[in-house]
């Protein structure tokens, strides 16, 4: 069974946080051990949509709001807006929205992104105390003449433009924030407990696409951190003419590679979704030698329906939802983590 990183066992966490051996000798030879599934295999060709793909576990509940979306006729830029916005809204989720894991100086900060079949995009960066950034990018794209708004100016337009503050306080994160702080030891490496964001692309009846991501970002990240969650072309990206692609993991990794946006170009130019994923994972692990429990996956649909995803390592799942299957399909993947 395969279940969302947050969830595992700590044993099993350990396995994923520590690369072992095998893997090593993988990077040093730049030969991965790749491993693939049926689920991601090249040629997973859906002609058109409806379709709903989004990341980890907690993908299902936010691909089922968005499916009710589309199933009542509603747009697809509502789906993904309102699906990922039932994940923002779970103060149990300690990635995504308000309950997530603060930063070092114990604050949450919220990035998150929205795109339509036409490329039109908004975002927001480093922004606190708002439950839906999701909601303050789409207003930024339909309200202004920009696309990213960013921290205090970010949090004075939300104020302005009719979205209410909400404090939150959770006594579990604050805790984790106060052991963290007795080492204080800031590693700008991603593991298990702190990372998961969601990202979601949809296609409606008609094929038109759009799609989603929204973060609280790495845990005990700088104050001021901004990842690849909020950033067009690298956390998401969505060309209709083409296909839309969104990843998730070691944001700084994505943004060096302008991963959702290379993936995306490779399947213009024909490539399959599975392939174009898997493509922008091995340029991210050619950039970099040590990708020690560094965890990056993406997922993609084509402009004619055909999708997959493809990670780093194993243990990245994504929810689908289409007309016949409701699953959590386990992402093809490069190396088996034996930490
Ligand atoms: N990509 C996110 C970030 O770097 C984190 C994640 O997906 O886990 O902020």
């Amino acid at each position: 069974m395969v279940v969302s990183l947050r969830t595992m066992s700590l044993q099993d966490r350990r396995r994923f946080i520590k690369l072992g051996s095998a893997g090593i000798a993988a990077l040093a030879t730049g030969c991965a051990d790749a491993t693939t599934n049926a689920a991601t295999e090249p040629g997973t060709v859906q002609a058109k949509g409806p379709l709903v793909l989004s990341t980890w576990k907690h993908g299902m509940a936010a691909n089922a709001k968005a499916w009710e979306v589309l199933r009542n006729g509603g747009d697809v830029l509502d789906a993904v807006e309102q699906g990922v916005a039932v994940v923002e809204s779970d103060l149990s989720n300690r990635s995504v929205g308000l309950g997530g894991m603060p930063d070092r100086d114990g604050h949450v900060t919220l990035d998150a992104c929205i795109q339509d079949h036409d490329g039109r995009a908004g975002a927001v960066a480093f922004v606190q105390r708002f439950e839906h950034p999701i909601s303050l990018a789409r207003a930024v794209m339909e309200r202004t003449p920009h696309v990213i708004l960013a921290g205090a100016g970010a949090e004075r337009w939300a104020l302005e433009n009719g979205f209410t503050p909400r404090d939150v306080e959770i006594p579990e994160v604050r805790a984790a924030w106060l052991e963290w702080l007795k080492k204080a030891e800031y590693k700008p490496v991603v593991n298990i407990e702190n990372h998961d964001t969601i990202g979601m692309v949809a296609m409606d009846p008609d094929g038109r696409l759009a799609g989603s991501c929204t973060t609280s970002g790495l845990a005990f990240k700088i104050h001021g951190r901004v990842g690849d969650s909020p950033i067009i072309g690298a956390g998401l990206f969505v060309d209709g003419e083409a296909g839309a692609a969104c990843a998730t993991g070691v944001g700084e990794l994505v943004i060096r590679t302008a991963g959702s946006h290379s993936v995306v170009e490779l399947m213009r130019q024909g490539m399959d979704p599975t392939e174009a994923c898997k493509e922008a994972v091995r340029r991210i692990i050619r950039q970099n030698k040590d990708m020690d429990g560094k965890q990056v996956g993406f997922l993609a649909i084509r402009a004619d329906g055909a999708f997959g995803g493809w990670s780093v390592y194993d243990g990245f799942d994504f929810a689908l939802r289409s007309t016949d299957r409701e699953e959590l399909v386990p992402a093809g993947h490069d190396r088996k983590w034996e930490g």
